[in-house]
């Protein structure tokens, strides 16, 4: 049956950003096709756990930082400890701050590439690890279309440099490590409606352009996401490494 294919029944998956918006969507997704799947998140959120406990997921909770250079390479080791092997990494913690770039702060552009980009690389290190000795593993980035395109009409030059970045990252590990049995693709959301773009919605001289611009007429869900991960973390996509699957809603092929 072609729908075995996307069964995920006994893999361990890593989410990042899991308890909310995009990376809640994924968790939900991947653990709906039977993966036991370990939630990350900066602020531990109890409620949401008992929630997919109580619909009958299996699920765990590990709370980390991002920020904090060390924690992905604990994230992955704690993770990787609870059932002793980890198949499945998910890289979507991310944060945006708008500005023009001649008066971007420092401080917010260090903040973003910590998170967006370091943390990023540093998790997929960590778990290649992992995933070399087990010999098989696979990484999902998420990216942006902020990564192919310049957002029009806030300005975001940090933000759409980091998600470039996290698509290049993601092609070069499946080139490097095809050969021993991991595969890497990255999901390129446009506008999803979460907290991160919940002001941008509510804007009204961005969200006319962002629907403008977005040829069907509607908003994306985490769970739009959630569905493509499924694919792409499962033996459904076992032919598809170095991808960036863009989800937007048609956004960039105007
Ligand atoms: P939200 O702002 O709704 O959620 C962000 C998630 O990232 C939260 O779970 C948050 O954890 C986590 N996070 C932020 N900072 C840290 C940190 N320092 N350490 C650990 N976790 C952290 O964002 P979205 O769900 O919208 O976005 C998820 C991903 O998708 C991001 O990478 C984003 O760039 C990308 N994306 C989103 C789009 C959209 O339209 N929404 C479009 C394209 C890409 P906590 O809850 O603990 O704060």
């Amino acid at each position: 049956m072609i729908l075995d294919l996307f069964s995920l029944s006994g893999k361990v998956a890593l989410v990042t950003g899991a308890t909310r918006g995009i990376g809640l969507g994924i968790a939900e997704a991947l653990a709906d096709v039977g993966a036991h799947v370990i939630l990350s998140s900066r602020l531990p959120k109890p409620d949401v756990m008992a929630s997919l406990e109580a619909a009958g997921h299996k699920v765990s909770y590990i709370q980390a930082d991002m920020e904090d250079p060390a924690a992905p390479a604990k994230l992955v080791a704690d993770a990787t400890a609870l059932h002793g092997r980890l198949d499945i990494l998910v890289n979507n913690a991310g944060i945006a701050y708008h500005g023009d770039t001649h008066s971007f702060a420092e401080a917010d552009y260090r903040r973003l590439m910590d998170i967006n980009v370091d943390a990023v690389f540093r998790a997929c290190q960590a778990a290649l690890g992992t995933m070399r000795r087990q010999k098989s593993g696979v990484i999902l980035n998420i990216g942006s279309i902020s990564g192919y395109i310049s957002n029009i009409p806030q300005s975001q030059a940090a933000y759409n440099a980091s998600k470039a970045a996290v698509h290049m990252l993601t092609k070069s590990i499946a080139s490097e490590y095809a050969g021993e049995g991991i595969r890497a693709n990255a999901i390129a959301p446009g506008y999803i409606e979460t907290d991160m773009t919940a002001g941008g919605l509510a804007n009204p001289e961005w969200s006319p352009v962002w629907r403008a611009m977005t040829p069907l007429p509607m908003i994306g869900t985490p769970r739009d996401i959630g569905a493509a991960a499924v694919y792409l973390c499962s033996e459904a996509s076992r032919y598809v490494t170095g991808e960036v699957l863009v989800i937007d809603g048609g956004y960039t092929s105007r």
